[in-house]
């Protein structure tokens, strides 16, 4: 299928709304990478001439809301879904950076400074993600940077000086990283060079950005991949030490195989993509065996005193990611429900908690890693079922659920 006719539509309407304004606007980014790759893009980024002010004056207050502060853009609404638009930018100059914050002038704290659509490709990160596509007019893809031929090559390489352009945004070590665990790239020579020598830089940036991206990471079908990457180029113990310190144990060593099954699962989809199942998920074997025995399926016997010390050592696993106390109380929640599965502790009751489902996903992957006969299995109602019965407590609330997103997290 053409490559125009795999954009949402809605992607279209947005871009087609803005060129009618005047405004010279593309695709860009991972979407573009990912439909060059034959991929459905799980998300669409768009960049614009048009300010922030005049992408709200175009779709108005009721479509459009403007967010970010290191990196200020646009949502657009589109129906259920939220479309990220950003405005062209080119690279804040070493006077502008120091401005903004004094350091040695290297680091970009905000990248605010709008420019023309050369100067943005210039200050992305890889080449493969600055390629642009033009899907109401004739231009079709605009590669300003040589990122069509990497991308045929599979080869992730920087825009400028890799050295340069890691200890600008650290950030991008990372994000070349998951195109080799994702993706199969292999990093071209320079940024290979420049990134093993600035692994430990990684802790620089801000552990917000890191903890989305690991989020990120984690809603893939190719997370174990990407953290395979990750120790492979020696990144892994600077961006997520405790998981580096027990990867070669037997702990580190089921928590990989659980990945792996969870990745498989996702791939098919079948399996939930819940942010909170996710972390759950990565920690689930050291929660085991610290509050359990030493073998994978050593749940513990449900008891009140020993799940107080779980919020804790979730806490340990992720550190120093800033897991919100939100996160943290649901993939404990999960967690504490396996002890209770497995020993089939009212389980009609046990159906109608909030996380039933997500723990009996949870538990259901942790019996087919340990290989578990299905008696084991069976038994746990279908959480569709329980969300019909007619007694009970009413799941808690947790608030009303936003829109879709269908474009950049952060920048
Ligand atoms: P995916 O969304 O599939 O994870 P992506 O490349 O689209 O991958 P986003 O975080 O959505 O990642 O970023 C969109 C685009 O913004 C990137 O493709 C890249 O061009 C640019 N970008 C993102 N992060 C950086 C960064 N740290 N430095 C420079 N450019 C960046
Ligand atoms: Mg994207």
């Amino acid at each position: 299928m053409p490559i125009r006719e795999k954009i949402r539509p809605a992607v279209r309407e947005i871009v087609g709304h803005l060129v009618a304004n005047g405004f010279e606007t593309y695709i860009v980014g991972g979407a573009v990478r990912d439909l060059l790759m034959d991929l459905t893009p799980k998300d669409y980024d768009i960049a614009t001439a048009a300010t922030p002010e005049d992408v709200r004056r175009v779709f108005g207050r009721r479509r459009s809301r403007i967010i970010g502060r290191r990196f200020r853009l646009v949502h657009v609404y589109a129906g259920s879904e939220i479309y990220e638009v950003s405005t062209f930018r080119r690279a804040p100059s070493e006077d502008e950076r120091r401005e903004h914050h004094d350091d040695d002038g290297v680091m970009i704290w905000r990248d605010n400074e709008y420019g023309t659509l050369e100067q943005d490709a210039e200050r992305r990160d890889l080449t493969v993600n600055a390629l642009y596509y033009d899907p109401v007019g004739g231009r079709g893809i605009i590669d300003m940077v040589g990122g069509v031929r990497d991308l045929e090559e599979r080869r992730a390489r920087a825009i400028g000086v890799a050295a340069t352009r890691l200890e600008e945004d650290p950030v991008r070590m990372l994000r070349a990283l998951k195109l080799v665990g994702q993706f199969d790239f292999h990093l071209d020579e320079d940024l290979e060079a420049a990134l093993r020598a600035r692994v430990d830089r990684i802790g620089l940036a801000s552990q917000n950005r890191l903890f989305e991206e690991l989020l990120k990471i984690l809603a893939t079908s190719r997370s174990l991949a990407v953290l395979e990457a990750f120790e492979a180029y020696g990144l892994l113990p600077h961006y997520w030490p405790k998981l580096a310190s027990i990867w070669s144990t037997p702990v580190g060593e089921r928590t990989r195989r659980l990945l792996a099954e969870r990745d498989r699962c996702v791939a098919t989809g079948g399996y939930s993509t819940s942010k909170a199942l996710a972390l759950a998920t990565a920690c689930l074997p050291y929660v085991i065996s610290r509050l359990g025995g030493p073998s994978a399926d050593d749940l513990w016997e449900h008891d009140p005193a020993r799940d107080s010390g779980c919020r804790q050592v979730i806490q340990d696993f992720f550190h120093p990611f800033p897991v919100s106390r939100f996160f943290q109380a649901r993939v404990r929640d999960m967690i504490l429900l396996l002890p209770r599965l497995s020993q089939r502790l009212r389980l009609t009751r046990l159906a109608r908690h909030p996380e039933y489902k997500y723990g009996r996903e949870l538990y259901t992957l942790l019996g087919r890693v340990c290989d578990w006969p299905e008696e084991r299995l069976e038994g746990c109602p279908q959480p569709d079922a329980a969300e019909s019965a007619p007694t009970g407590p009413r799941p808690r609330r947790r608030g009303r659920r936003a829109p879709r997103k269908a474009g950049r997290e952060v920048a």
